[in-house]
Formats: structure tokens, C-alpha cells, sequence
């Protein structure tokens, strides 16, 4: 949890700089932190709507976790498998770096790099699971990258989760508070020289000029970070859909509960359900846990009313009861959400147009820790004009279509969020594979 959330001075009056960032969310506060870090002359000012980290930033499940956003044979089409597979060793090399800045800069958010696991609990997810690594292997990834583990080896790592057939692993993989990271990330680029004003809602963004409630800012650069919320803009209600993930957690549990689960501090698991879970514990000593499924509002797509849902929330308990029988009679504290920017192929974007001075970071879907780091660096480097490793990326200047019109993708999102679960009931109940999820996998985030 974090102490200091006493929101920065606000935005008033006209003031000038050298690039403006819109959102201070990962993708804006690190835009601003590696640009700063590279040219302390620059003048950089980053403009938030609420208070840094106020969206999924400082929501998240705390997976620093390697792995690309989006789907490599889409970035393939255009980019060949080998930029597909160098964006795969960068966000690798993504989690290192941050927790190489968590070091560097004192930030106090529990990073601790052990891996994650994948379990599978029933036939079909098993087949899901091994299909999964085998890909990753054909696709260049090595054992020591990402390897499947007998029930046994399973339950060497995690002996207190319960009905487990196999898993996987992968080492590249941290654990942080995510609020925590966004709050000293924030801290972190002011000690640089970033300016950070927040409750300060841009109203209007264009080429040059940033328009917020009481105030202008004229800059070379501006830089769109605001994920989600750009569907608020006017002509970009289609750009995202703004799926909720929400999540879960225990109160603080004894040290008795976490030996009967053997589960070690800074291990991230998650399951290959169709409505997959994601765990984690927490620097605190909780189980924080999520998992999709929100429905998707027509009327209010962005709104505090979709961060809960009774729905989701007797879902994530009983996923926590089933799977960690030993904080099965744990009380759930809190219950939050976040809205997540996917857009139509599931693909990020980092994008900069010299010509405009306009920049976009990205359309992370729901991995975007590492991604929008990869994003900061790789906006540094586009806006200095440097030709590096990162701006070649397959993600940069990515053109995503926009989603169908309404009613039809919220008649579809429904649809689909319905099937998956009943798709993951069938198989629990059965133990054989639910034919009807493959009519909704062209909507789904590409494995
Ligand atoms: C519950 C949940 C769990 C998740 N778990 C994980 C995980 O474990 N690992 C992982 O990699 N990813 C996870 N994600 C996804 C990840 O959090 C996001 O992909 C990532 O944080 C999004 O990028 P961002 O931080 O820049 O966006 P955001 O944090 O949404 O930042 C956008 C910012 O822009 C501000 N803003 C919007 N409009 C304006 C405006 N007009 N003017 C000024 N400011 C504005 C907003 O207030 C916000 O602070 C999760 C997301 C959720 C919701």
C-alpha cells in the first residue's frame, strides 16, 4: 500500500517545454524518466488527470513479467520471426532493467525476481499448457527460458496448491507493488528534473499544445500515455476496448499458513483456465489474486463502478479456496480493479511522428509492466532521432484497426466472456477440451 498519495501541485496557466507527456501511468512516468535521464537539459512535463499511478499502473497484479503484449505472428507479418523473437529477449532483458532502476533510484516497492508458474489442473489444460512450451520452444525460447514440470516438481515449488497435473516455468519473471513502483517512479523522475503536475486532466491534445482544465502547455513533443482513457476522446471511443480486470486480497496471513503452501516470496503463479487467475504475494504478506471476466458496460465503459463485481469477486474466492486450500478460510480484505487498453489485435504500439512532434505508447492489453518500460526507452530513443535496437522493434509504429462499432462488440464481449466460462465449467466437469472456446479465439490474446 502506498502512504503518500497527497496529489502534486495542478496545472494553471500557459507554460512551455520541450515535450509534454500526457498520463502518468508506466508508459508516460517512464517516456519521462529516460528521456530526462539521457538529456538533463530537456524540459519535461508530464500532465495526470488524477495522481501518478492512478490507473492500472497502480493497480496490477505486480507481474514484472517477460513476454511480448501482443501476438508475435502478427508482429511477424510485418517484421519477420527473428524481430519477433529480439522483442521477446528485450522484455527479458525488461525485467532486469527495472528492477536495475528499483536499485539505482531507492525505490522502496518489494521487486524480487523469482519466476512464475503456470499450473494446469485438468486434462485440457494440461494439453493447453504443453502446447504452449512447445511453441515457445520452436519459436527460439530454450528450456532455460521456459520449462514444463511434472506434478511432482510442481509440488516441490508450490506443495500447498491443490489438484495439480503439471505446470510450467519461466525465471523471467518479479514481483513488485505496483502502486508503490508508480508512486517512486514518480518521485524518481522529479529528482531528475521532470515537472509532474496531476489533477490536471488534458481536455485537448494536439500537435504542439496540450489543453488541460486551467492551463496550456506549448511544447515541440507531446506524448499520448493515457492507455485506456483515450476512449474518452472524442473519435477514439473505438481505438480500445476497455476490458476490468479485478482482483482480490487476503488479510495479511501467519507464517504458519504460508509454510503449508510453500510458497516463496516473489514467485508469481497463474493457471491456463480459459478465465485464467494470476496470484501473487504480496510485500505485506497477503494473497492478492485476479482474473478477467468483468462485463464490459455499454453506457459507462470507464467508470469506478466496473472496478467490483459480485460475480467476479465469488469467482476469484472460490478460484482462491480451490486453488490454496490453506488460506481457504482467509478473509478477503479488498476488492479492486482497473481498466485495461486492448486494442483489436491484441498489439502495442509505440509511435512517433517527427513531422507532428506526436508520440502514442501503448495499447499494453494486460502486460504491460515490462512493456511500457520497453516503450520508455524506445520513446527516448525516437525522440532524440537515435536509430537504436529498440526503435526497429516490431511494435513501433504498429497500425492497429479500430473495434466494431457498438452494439456489436459489447453484444460480442458479453458473448465471449460467457462462453469462456462456461468453457472452463465444462471442462472442470468433464475433463475433455471445449471445442466451442475456438469460436471466440480470434477475439482472445493471442498465448
Ligand atoms: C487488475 C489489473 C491487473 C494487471 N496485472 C498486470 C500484471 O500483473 N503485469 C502486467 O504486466 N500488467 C498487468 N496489468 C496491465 C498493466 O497494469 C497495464 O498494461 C499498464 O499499467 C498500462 O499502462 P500505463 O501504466 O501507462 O496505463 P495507466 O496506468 O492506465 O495510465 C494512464 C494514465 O493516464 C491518465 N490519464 C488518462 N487520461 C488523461 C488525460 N486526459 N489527461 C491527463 N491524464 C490522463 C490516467 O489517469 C492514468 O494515470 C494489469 C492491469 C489491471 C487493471
Amino acid at each position: 500500500m502506498v502512504r503518500n498519495l497527497r496529489p502534486r501541485e495542478q496545472l494553471s496557466g500557459d507554460h512551455t517545454c520541450d515535450v509534454a507527456i500526457v498520463g502518468a501511468g508506466f508508459g508516460g512516468l517512464w517516456t519521462a524518466y529516460y528521456l530526462q535521464a539521457a538529456d538533463p537539459s530537456l524540459r519535461v512535463t508530464v500532465v495526470e488527470a488524477e495522481v501518478a499511478g492512478f490507473g492500472a499502473a497502480g493497480r496490477n497484479g505486480g507481474f514484472v513479467s517477460a513476454g511480448i503484449a501482443g501476438s508475435g505472428a502478427r508482429y511477424a507479418r510485418a517484421s519477420g520471426w527473428e524481430s519477433v523473437l529480439r522483442a521477446e529477449r528485450e522484455t527479458q532483458h525488461g525485467v532486469d532493467e527495472i528492477g536495475r532502476v528499483v536499485s539505482v533510484e531507492g525505490i522502496d516497492c518489494g521487486y524480487r525476481k523469482e519466476g512464475a508458474m503456470t499450473l494446469a489442473t485438468t486434462e485440457p489444460q494440461l494439453h493447453r499448457l504443453r502446447a504452449r512450451v512447445e511453441a515457445k520452444h520452436r519459436f527460439g525460447l530454450g528450456p532455460e527460458d521456459v520449462r514444463l514440470l511434472t506434478k511432482d516438481e510442481v509440488a516441490e515449488l508450490i506443495p500447498g496448491a491443490a489438484d495439480v497435473l503439471a505446470g510450467s516455468f519461466t525465471p523471467h519473471c518479479a514481483r513488485v507493488d505496483p502502486a508503490r513502483l508508480a508512486r517512486g517512479l514518480a518521485d524518481a523522475c522529479e529528482r531528475l528534473g521532470v515537472k509532474i503536475y496531476e489533477q490536471s486532466p488534458a481536455e485537448r491534445l494536439g500537435p504542439k499544445t496540450v489543453q488541460c482544465r486551467n492551463g496550456r502547455i506549448s511544447a515541440e513533443v507531446v506524448v499520448r500515455a493515457t492507455e485506456s482513457y483515450t476512449i474518452r476522446e472524442r473519435g477514439e471511443r473505438h481505438s480500445f476496448l476497455p476490458l476490468y480486470s479485478l482482483m482480490i486480497a487476503t488479510e495479511p496471513l501467519p507464517q504458519q499458513t504460508w509454510d503449508e503452501l510453500g510458497w516463496r516470496d516473489g514467485l508469481g503463479i497463474a493457471d491456463i483456465r480459459h478465465l485464467y487467475y494470476y496470484a501473487n504475494r504480496t510485500i505485506d504478506g497477503r494473497i492478492a489474486l485476479g482474473g478477467r471476466g468483468a462485463p464490459y458496460r455499454l453506457t459507462d465503459p470507464i467508470s469506478p463502478k466496473n472496478e467490483r463485481d459480485a460475480g467476479v469477486y465469488e469467482r476469484l474466492c472460490a478460484t482462491l479456496r480451490d486453488a490454496f486450500p490453506a488460506a481457504s478460510q482467509a478473509r478477503i480484505t479488498h476488492h479492486w480493479g482497473g481498466p485495461l487498453a486492448v486494442p483489436r489485435d491484441w498489439c502495442m504500439r509505440t509511435s512517433f511522428d517527427r513531422k507532428t512532434g506526436l508520440g502514442f505508447v501503448g495499447a499494453f492489453g494486460g502486460h504491460g509492466v515490462v512493456a511500457a518500460n520497453i516503450s520508455g526507452r524506445t520513446m527516448r530513443d525516437l525522440i532524440l532521432d537515435d536509430s537504436t535496437d529498440l526503435t526497429s522493434l516490431p511494435w513501433v509504429g504498429h497500425h492497429t484497426r479500430n473495434w466494431e462499432p457498438e452494439p456489436i462488440r459489447f453484444i460480442a464481449s458479453r458473448l465471449i466472456a460467457r462462453t469462456l466460462n462456461a468453457c472452463d465449467a465444462y471442462e472442470e466437469r468433464t475433463g475433455k477440451p471445449a471445442k466451442r472456446a475456438r469460436l471466440v479465439k480470434p477475439f482472445l490474446p493471442p498465448s
